[in-house]
């Protein structure tokens, strides 16, 4: 690790007992020493480090802002975590053809209060997104609220640079709205999780901002009529931006967490948005509340910006809320197709109920995409053992339903174990030989997403 003062300038990497314990973590609650930390400032550097990593044969793993919720940018304790912060410039707004140009260390938030300015905006918005940078999202091919009715990272990536293992520079995609030239190297890189390339540049499509905004709270006395107005919603035709659940375990957290006052005594809350013209978005808006109405859903509407913000404050602090009445709580992702909410939120109380486990739920209702969180605790043995077998169970009824063990928070260390419940051994063995092609040596990002025998 001497020689990387051959390769970067002093300031640019660290062997720094404090740093090493500052990048060795991401919000999976895992954690371990690297033996460096590198600041590159620029693709070159990034060609010249890999080169160096390949011909030592030294592991690189790539880390954005570590919110990362599945070990994706844990490091071993022989290798270098490479962090971004120094590459955080947005390049280019172009507002005429409707996209943006970035480095991979822009902090998601950061980007969209740029283009806000402009009067445009960026679909995806993790709840983390006033911390995590676009290269963690393109590599975890990220989500948030309004996937529902925008799509995730994927959707809006047009072109990357990234650079290989072995230090080769690569550019995939265009600038153009289509093409059909070859296999689509930018897709299969979105989502790779940072094992096949380090992403260094970004090109994402951006979105003007919608006329008008109504948003819905309605708060119900059961969390299965919560689903299924969720489900009718969506079948009936309405394409809100975002409809978010919060179950009563975390309406509870939240409230101890901060001063929001969410109703205690219900079961779900849905925070419904539906955005587009002012006329149309009335009537969708009508039309939801009476379907809610139908459930027995009782509504109450933030007209103004200030109560809107205070409320997808009070949305965003609910994973950290949970953390705290619950530090070493499972957190899973689950997804299954909207009409199977209802089944599945109905699954998971059976199994909360059976185990004496709570479960806590919240999240993305209205892509399916269920926050599934096991209230457990790590020194009570007994209770999380029964809490790590909830998780098969959770994996298996969704799977039962159609549905993926991963919306968004990807596969990483903590998942890679179940992956093959959801990949038949012909899939994994494709994905294997992909890992191989790009990275030869399993220099980068080793031991994420495949379980261990990959690597024997
Ligand atoms: C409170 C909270 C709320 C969240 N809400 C959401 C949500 O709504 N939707 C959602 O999708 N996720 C959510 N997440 C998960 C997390 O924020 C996302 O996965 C995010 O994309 C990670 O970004 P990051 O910059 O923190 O990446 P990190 O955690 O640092 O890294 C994630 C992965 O990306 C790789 N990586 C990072 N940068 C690069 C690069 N330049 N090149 C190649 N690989 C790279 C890393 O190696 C790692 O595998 C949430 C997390 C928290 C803590």
């Amino acid at each position: 690790m001497k020689s990387l003062n051959n390769i970067l300038v002093d300031g640019s990497y660290s062997m720094d007992k404090e740093d090493l314990l500052c990048y060795g973590y991401d919000a999976s609650g895992l954690d371990m020493s690297p033996s460096a930390v590198v600041w590159p400032a620029s693709a070159s550097d990034i060609c010249k480090l890999m080169q160096f990593a390949y011909q030592n044969d030294i592991k690189v793993i790539p880390r954005g802002a570590g919110t990362g919720l599945t070990g994706g940018a844990v490091p071993s304790n022989d290798s270098i975590i490479m962090s971004f912060e120094r590459m955080n410039r947005i390049i280019e707004v172009d507002t005429r053809n409707l996209n943006v140009v970035l480095e991979p260390g822009v902090i998601n938030g950061d980007l969209q209060q740029t283009l806000a300015e402009h009067g445009y905006f960026y679909p995806p918005d993790p709840a983390s997104l006033n911390t995590c940078t676009i290269g963690g999202n393109v590599a975890e091919n990220a989500g948030g609220p309004r996937a529902l009715k925008y799509g995730v990272t994927r959707d809006y990536v047009m072109q990357l640079e990234a650079v290989l293992p072995d230090g080769r520079l690569i550019h995939t995609g265009v600038q153009t709205k289509k093409s059909v030239v070859g296999y689509d190297l930018t897709r299969l890189l979105v989502g790779s999780e940072g094992t096949l390339a380090v992403i260094t540049k970004v090109r994402l499509k951006i979105l003007p901002m919608p006329e008008s905004v109504i948003t819905l709270l309605v708060a119900f006395n059961s969390l299965e009529q919560a689903g299924k107005s969720v489900s009718r919603i969506i079948s009936d035709g309405i394409i809100p931006r975002t409809m978010e659940l919060m179950d009563r375990i975390t309406l509870a957290a939240v409230n101890k967490y901060k001063t929001v006052g969410f109703p205690e005594d219900i079961d779900a809350l849905l925070l419904i948005e539906i955005d587009g013209s002012a006329n149309a978005i009335a009537a969708d808006a009508d039309k939801a509340a009476n379907i809610c109405n139908g459930f027995q859903g009782k509504i109450r509407i933030a007209d103004d910006t200030a109560s809107r913000e205070l409320l997808w404050d009070a949305r965003r602090s609910v994973s950290p809320a949970l953390y705290k009445i619950s530090p070493t709580k499972i957190n899973e992702d689950v997804v299954v197709p909207v009409t199977k909410v209802p089944e599945l939120l109905a699954g998971l109380q059976a199994l909360s109920e059976a185990s004496g486990v709570p479960i806590a739920c919240f999240g993305h209702a209205g892509d399916g995409n269920i926050h599934v969180n096991i209230m457990t605790d790590k020194n009570d043995k007994k209770r999380y053992d029964e809490a790590e077998k909830l998780v098969r169970k959770t994996f298996k009824l969704t799977l039962d339903l159609g549905g993926s063990i991963s919306g968004e928070h990807g596969i990483g260390l903590t998942k890679s174990k179940y992956i093959d419940m959801e990949l038949d051994t012909v899939n994994l063995d494709i994905m294997r030989g992909i890992k191989k092609l790009f990275d030869t040596k399993n220099i980068l990002n080793p031991g994420k997403i495949f379980p261990p025998k990959v690597h024997t």
